[in-house]
This record gives structure tokens, sequence and C-alpha cells, in this order.
């Protein structure tokens, strides 16, 4: 199996090592702007591709989440 957004082996959640890991941390950054803000995680993956300062993982695993639709909750 691999990645669901490149070519790697799919190690976690179906995305390899790289994206896994930016998945991860989208997750943990959702807390703290959830804590600060009560952004909900759609509009939360939104802002995460308009800003610049989020590295190109965690954009291409937002933008697979916002298309995919799942629901996701922590
Ligand atoms: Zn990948």
């Amino acid at each position: 199996m691999t990645c669901k957004l490149c070519r790697r082996d799919a190690k976690e959640n179906g995305f390899c090592q790289l994206h896994s890991k930016a998945y991860r941390n989208l997750q943990k950054k959702f807390k703290v702007w959830q804590a600060a803000s009560d952004i909900s995680w759609s509009q939360y993956l939104v802002e995460i591709q308009k800003n610049s300062l989020t590295g190109v993982w965690a954009k291409e695993v937002a933008k697979h989440l916002i298309e995919d639709g799942t629901e996701d909750d922590k």
C-alpha cells in the first residue's frame, strides 16, 4: 500500500512517514487553535491551506482531508 498523497510506502493512517507526521502535527496544532478560537476541524483545514507559514507536507494533508470530506474528530 502506498501513501494517499505520494508514492512512498504507507506507514500510518494510509500516509507515509512524512505525511503522517504532518497529519499528527495538524491534529496537535488544531487543539491549540480550538482552545483559542473555537474553530471547527474543517475551518481549520481551510486556514491551514491559506497560511503561508504552513509546511508543504501539512498543506498536502489538509488539502486531502478537505477533498476527502471526512469529519474526523479527534
Ligand atoms: Zn506521503
